[in-house]
């Protein structure tokens, strides 16, 4: 572990210091934004998909296998029966 970690928030697009003591949704186990307070929930269901698409890409092999898998279930769920995004 690092304990340099950063995030940059899905909603208001400021990056923040993760920390153990931060919360998380009980929703959707995003980090609460210390900014603004915004989680994936608070987001509608289209920018919920890019935000985690544009996340995944951005950390790249910094997410493990199994979160990024899990997230992409998730897109694939919150995203239905809507046209495939393009790659
Ligand atoms: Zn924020
Ligand atoms: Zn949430």
């Amino acid at each position: 572990m690092s304990g340099e970690e950063k995030q940059v928030c899905v909603n208001c697009g400021q990056e923040y210091e993760v920390s153990p003591h931060m919360a998380t949704c009980p929703d959707c186990g995003w980090i609460i934004c210390p900014i603004c307070g915004a989680c994936i929930c608070t987001l509608t269901p289209s920018a919920k998909i890019a935000a985690i698409a544009m996340w995944l890409s951005e950390m790249g092999n910094q997410v493990p296998e199994d979160v990024r898998q899990g997230w992409l279930k998730f897109l694939r769920i919150t995203s239905g029966r809507r046209r495939k995004l393009g790659e």
